[in-house]
C-alpha cells in the first residue's frame, strides 16, 4: 500500500494571485473584496475564512510595495520628463513631488492587496501556528456550547 503525502494548502499561480490583488480581492479564494470601504479592511474573507490581519504590524509589509512602486514611478517619471524637456526644472520639481505624495494615498489599499497576495504566495493561510489556534479556538467554542 502507497502512503499518501500529507496534503499541503493549495497555493494559486503567481498569476492569478496578482489579478487578484489587482482586483482587491482575496488572494485565497477570489470571492470577496478585502476592503469594506475605501480604507476601511474586512478582518477575514466572509467565503473562505482567510484572516487578513495575520498578526500585530502583518500590514506594515506593505508600505514596502507603496514606496517601491513609487518610487520606481517617480525615476522613470523624473527620467522621461526631464529628456523629452517639455517642462522646466522647477515645474519637474512640482510634478513629482505632488505625485510623489498623491499616488501613494491611492495606491494604499493596491499595496495592501499586493502585501496579502505576496504572503499567501509565501506563507499559505493558515499556517501551522495559525491551524492549531484555530483547532483551540474551535475546541473552546464547541465546550462553551
Ligand atoms: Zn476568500
Amino acid at each position: 500500500m502507497v502512503a499518501t503525502p500529507p496534503t499541503e494548502p493549495t497555493r494559486p499561480a503567481l498569476g492569478i494571485l496578482l489579478r487578484r490583488a489587482l482586483r482587491l480581492k482575496c488572494p485565497a479564494c477570489g470571492e470577496h473584496k478585502i476592503f469594506r470601504s475605501l480604507l476601511t479592511m474586512e478582518d477575514a474573507c466572509p467565503a473562505c475564512g482567510r484572516n487578513f490581519d495575520r498578526a500585530p504590524g502583518y500590514l506594515l509589509g506593505s508600505i514596502y510595495f507603496n514606496y517601491g512602486v513609487t518610487a520606481m514611478l517617480v525615476v522613470i517619471l523624473f527620467f522621461s520628463l526631464f529628456f523629452s524637456k517639455t517642462l522646466t526644472g522647477n515645474q519637474l520639481l512640482w510634478v513629482l513631488s505632488g505625485f510623489g505624495l498623491l499616488f501613494p494615498l491611492w495606491f494604499f489599499r493596491y499595496a495592501r492587496a499586493l502585501w496579502i497576495a505576496f504572503d499567501e504566495r509565501w506563507d499559505p493561510w493558515p499556517n501551522e501556528e495559525e491551524q492549531r489556534r484555530l483547532a483551540s479556538s474551535n475546541g473552546r467554542a464547541a465546550r462553551s456550547e
